[in-house]
């Protein structure tokens, strides 16, 4: 790609944004970076424009004339007027990951899916480096793709996290090692249907040949269904599976499942995916086995804390959902005492009261939609009204019994009570490290 010279537009100014104008200046390049946004709340962006780096102007106001490429950010959905009017005239539009991987020394592993790609990809570069193959991770979680390019070389894996958004705008990507994890009906409010989403996530696949591979999910149709000139390994299926107490990795015993720290079926999808896509990279059995066993999970997902007097805890503090809940729910075994509430979206509790019934001791509620998740749920759970987090902690160590676990996976979103999801699961932990 020429950049040196050219002149590029970057149409949102977030994180990926940023990267993309740092990177495209440092090629030489002239940037104007356009956002809805007033300039004046994008203060690295005045930076930039003050120092006369860049020109700024608001997307309603912004002149294409003159402009060789357009760079879209993966907030900015592609109906977007400039986006459209940029395609109307024949202007390239690319996203960051396009512009990032022309930049990129060495192979890259690129995962996507419509659930699990933060603990399938965290756990893919803890394999990688526990394994001594050389890796960096990054994309959708971490570093942007732009960051990565100064530490990238030949001898080196970018194992990258890719959201549909990110993929949407693909023209010679190229990874030599691809996955879609899974497909489920997921952001269709932006791609329109279920075909374009899953042909947005297809696109991982576009530029691989036939020395590549492609990691399908045998037990997901759309993901077992995607065509290309890669060779396939399948989980879930061939490639990885389980066998009795066993996991199988192409061909040969890996572990065993009681030996996945991880709870859940759907975390045991996330193993089997991770582990064929670490030894595709080069990871042995022995080194997958020892890593994946040793792995914390992310933070926020279903993240096993501490064990207290024969009492478990849990963060589940991404679980901003009822069906996040209710996956959280299925995986652990009982008896448990549930940390429910926070900021109601809108929903109904009601889907969780099976699972409630049959394992939870107690409901414990918190934050602004107490009273509505009581109303719900009362005379199906046993409700315990605490307000805080920490009168919820309080209340379940007091009656918990050795063997029992304490679970915050409150259904809710955050902003009731804490800035965000993670400060939430912050606190929580800070909590049950002070009992
Ligand atoms: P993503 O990055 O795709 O959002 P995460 O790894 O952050 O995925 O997991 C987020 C939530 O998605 C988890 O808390 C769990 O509820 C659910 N989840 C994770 N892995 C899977 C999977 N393989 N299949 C279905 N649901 C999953």
């Amino acid at each position: 790609m020429h950049v040196n010279g050219k002149h590029f537009m970057v149409l949102g100014l977030a994180k990926s944004g940023v990267g993309a104008i740092q990177l495209l200046r440092s090629k030489g390049a002239t940037v104007t970076g356009v956002d809805s946004r007033n300039i004046s709340e994008l203060p690295i962006v005045q930076n930039l424009v003050d120092n006369s780096e860049i020109s700024f102007s608001r997307d309603r106001e912004a002149d294409l004339k003159g402009i060789d490429t357009l760079v879209v950010s993966p907030g900015v959905p592609l109906s977007h007027p400039l986006t459209q009017a940029a395609l109307h005239r024949g202007i390239p539009v690319i996203g960051e990951i396009e512009l990032a991987s022309e930049f990129l020394a060495g192979p890259t592993l690129a995962i996507t899916g419509s659930n699990g790609k933060t603990t399938t990809t965290s756990l893919v570069g803890h394999i990688l480096k526990s394994a001594g193959v050389p890796s960096q991770v990054g994309g959708n979680i971490g570093l942007a793709a732009t960051d990565m390019i100064s530490t990238s070389n030949f001898l080196q894996w970018n194992v990258l996290e890719l959201s549909s958004f990110q993929l949407e705008t693909i023209h010679r990507f190229h990874p030599q090692i691809a996955a879609v994890l899974n497909v489920t009906p997921n952001h269709l409010d932006r791609h329109g249907s279920i075909e374009e989403y899953a042909k947005a996530k297809g696109n991982i696949f576009r530029n691989q040949r036939s020395g590549d591979w492609a990691v399908l999910n045998a037990t997901n149709p759309i993901s077992n269904s995607y065509k290309t000139n890669a060779q396939i390994a399948r989980f879930c299926g061939d490639s990885a599976f389980v066998s009795g107490s066993d996991i199988e990795l192409f061909g040969k015993p890996l572990m065993s499942v009681n030996a996945v720290p991880l709870p859940g079926g759907h975390n045991l999808e996330n193993v089997m995916a991770a582990s064929a896509l670490a030894s595709l990279a080069g990871a042995s059995h022995e080194s997958i086995a020892e890593a994946v066993s040793t792995f914390k999970g992310v933070r926020h997902r279903l993240e096993f804390i501490r064990e207290v007097r024969g009492i478990k805890f849990y963060n589940d503090s991404k679980a901003t959902s009822v069906d996040a809940t209710l996956k959280a729910l299925e995986a652990l075994p009982g008896p448990l005492w549930v940390i429910l509430g926070g900021l109601d979206k809108g929903g109904s509790y009601l889907p969780l009261a099976p699972q409630l019934k049959l394992k939870a001791k107690a409901a414990l509620l918190i934050g602004s939609a107490a009273a509505l998740i009581e109303k719900e749920l009362k005379d199906l759970t046993h409700i315990d009204i605490c307000g805080t987090l920490e009168t919820a902690i309080h209340s379940a160590v007091n009656q918990a019994q050795p063997g029992d676990t304490v679970l915050l996976a409150p259904a809710c979103a955050s902003y009731d009570q804490f800035k965000s999801y993670e400060h939430r699961g912050d606190v929580f932990r800070q909590l049950v490290e002070a009992i």
